[in-house]
């Protein structure tokens, strides 16, 4: 089953971690995190900067 990529913006301290490894999925928007192409990357890289972003 596939799985989605999301941010919870309210715990983003906007390090920039998920953005640099997975610019493809994720772009700051207003200063935080936010999963504009969840499906723009492999599955696994997403799931790899998702894993940062925690
Ligand atoms: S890695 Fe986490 S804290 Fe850093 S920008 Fe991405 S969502 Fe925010």
């Amino acid at each position: 089953m596939a799985k989605t990529v999301w941010v919870d913006t309210d715990a983003c301290i906007s390090c920039g971690l998920c953005v640099s490894l997975a610019p493809e999925v994720f772009k700051f928007v207003d200063g935080k995190s936010f999963a504009y192409d969840p499906a723009g990357a492999p599955q696994k890289k997403s799931r790899n900067a998702s894993m940062a972003a925690r």
